[in-house]
């Protein structure tokens, strides 16, 4: 979802300002999720198609622990007959094929494209830092031969904060992996791609965007076009009921309240959950928390003598907690209306684990932020918004890997109420106007998408 919710912005953005129809095509392993359904349901009548491919079976070839990064990859090289298949049978209805737009793990497909007459594309639905990483992947694989991870110097990208190889994105950290094989694969075939598709905007990573619109052989054009965030509620996503929630925060003080929410799959440890739930407790600040069954469950099951469901997350909270808590806090299981919580007057800050969606979203709504990165390519941007933009607080992690309630507590404290908070606070507040005007009538990822329409219609 973190990536087809900013294809589909994308898209809609493109249908405002061309004449062009959009057919989807969506590689599946099973059957599509309702979510999945409702966002590409949504597009007004007749310009947009889309299409879920027969369910790819991997039970021959992908051993059960198969990271994420292997299965997507193997699930669309087995997807591309039926691909072909597709574009055929637009081709038999006298469709004229133009562009084809693949997500970032998809490049195997950019040889279908071309043998539709189509240009390929690549649609990179994170930071400009880090495809700048993956356009560089084969040169640095070629001169390092140790794990990232055990670098002494940091891994500098132009124009971009350094970062240190235990803080690259997940499958770059073990090179033995097939998930860093397929990774690198599909870096030396980004290439290919006539042009790259980038969900950000210049006053957010300026420097790294400079240096890849610069024009280099064999670099394809970067195009950044952010940011893609779903507008208006979120409604059509069927897994909550957001009102409680959203009429909690009416009654509380604006700008009061610490959103605290870890992405649309992220969870802590039961330890890692008692420490946050002391941590709020002792910052004495409002929050509203969306809360997950911890990730250790079954490794801790010893520690749960607690009566009624196992599974819901509210029963690993510290005893009494919730009402020590009640005047000020709310914890809500699994999920949450983000995008209306973000927009509401009543936040003031916000926990995320940085995905790339969380931040664009809290950008655009102005919302300053804490960093707590757990997977995927998350410590990478909690870099660029701790020391890049300045933008976040980051609570360091102790020696068993925890981080502790009384750093909670203070960062906490300090983006709500402290000095440090209000500078950050002003530099989201400036990036928030930012993010209005690039993409307003004059804006530059506007007039970048209209310079692509005019490519695809020469084409
Ligand atoms: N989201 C939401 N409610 C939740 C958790 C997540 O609406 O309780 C949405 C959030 O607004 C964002 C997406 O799910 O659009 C999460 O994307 P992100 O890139 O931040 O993280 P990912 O889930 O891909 O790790």
């Amino acid at each position: 979802m973190g990536h087809l919710i900013p294809l589909v912005q994308f898209v809609r953005r493109i249908l405002e300002i061309s004449p062009f129809q959009f057919s989807f095509i969506v590689p599946t392993r099973g059957p599509p999720t309702q979510a999945q359904k409702s966002v590409l349901a949504a597009f007004p009548e007749g310009r947009v198609t889309s299409t879920f491919l027969p369910p790819i079976n991997l039970d021959d070839e992908v051993p059960p622990n198969a990271k994420i990064e292997t299965i997507i990859s193997l699930t669309l090289a087995r997807s591309l007959p039926a691909i072909r298949a597709h574009l055929s049978g637009l081709q038999g209805s006298h469709h004229n094929l133009t562009a084809l737009v693949v997500d970032l793990f998809g490049t195997d497909a950019f040889d279908v494209a071309l043998e539709f007459g189509m240009k390929p594309y690549l649609f990179y639905p994170s930071t400009t830092m880090c495809l700048s990483l993956f356009l560089h992947l084969p040169q640095l694989d070629a001169q390092i031969s140790c794990e990232y991870k055990d670098m002494q110097e940091p891994v500098i990208l132009p124009g971009c904060t350094p970062v240190q190889g235990k803080d690259l994105l997940d499958p770059t950290q073990d090179r033995s992996n097939d998930a860093y094989k397929w990774l690198l694969h599909h870096c030396k075939r980004y290439q290919l791609a006539e042009g790259i598709f980038v969900n950000s905007f210049n006053e957010l990573e300026e420097g790294a965007l400079k240096f890849l619109q610069n024009h280099e052989p064999g670099r394809p054009p970067v195009y950044p076009v952010g940011p893609l965030v779903q507008i208006g509620s979120g409604d059509d996503d069927e897994k909550v009921d957001g009102s409680e929630c959203l009429k909690w925060l009416d009654e509380q003080p604006r700008g009061s309240v610490l959103f605290v929410s870890f992405g649309s799959g992220g969870s802590l440890s039961y330890n890692q959950i008692i420490e946050l739930a002391h941590g709020l407790e002792m910052s004495e600040q409002r929050f509203l928390w969306v809360i997950r069954t911890p990730n250790d469950e079954t490794l801790n099951a010893t520690y749960f003598t607690l009566e009624g469901d196992r599974n819901n997350p509210l029963d690993y909270l510290p005893k009494g907690f919730l009402d020590r808590t009640k005047e000020r806090g709310l914890v809500i299981p699994m999920w949450a209306p983000q995008i209306k919580v973000l927009s509401h007057a009543a936040t003031g800050g916000f926990v995320t684990h940085c995905g790339w969606n969380s931040i664009l979203e809290s950008v655009v709504h102005g919302v300053p932020l804490i960093a707590w990165p757990l997977y995927a390519e998350q410590k990478m941007n909690a870099v660029i918004l701790t020391k890049g933009l300045k933008i976040a607080l980051k609570p360091n992690t102790n020696e068993i890997g925890l981080i502790g309630r009384g750093e909670i507590a203070m960062a906490v404290k300090g983006l709500l109420e402290g000095e440090e908070g209000k500078k950050i606070r002003n530099r989201m507040n400036d990036l928030k106007d930012a993010a209005t005007r690039v993409v307003g009538k004059d804006g530059s990822s506007t007039k970048t998408l209209y310079e692509v329409v005019q490519r695809w219609k020469s084409h």
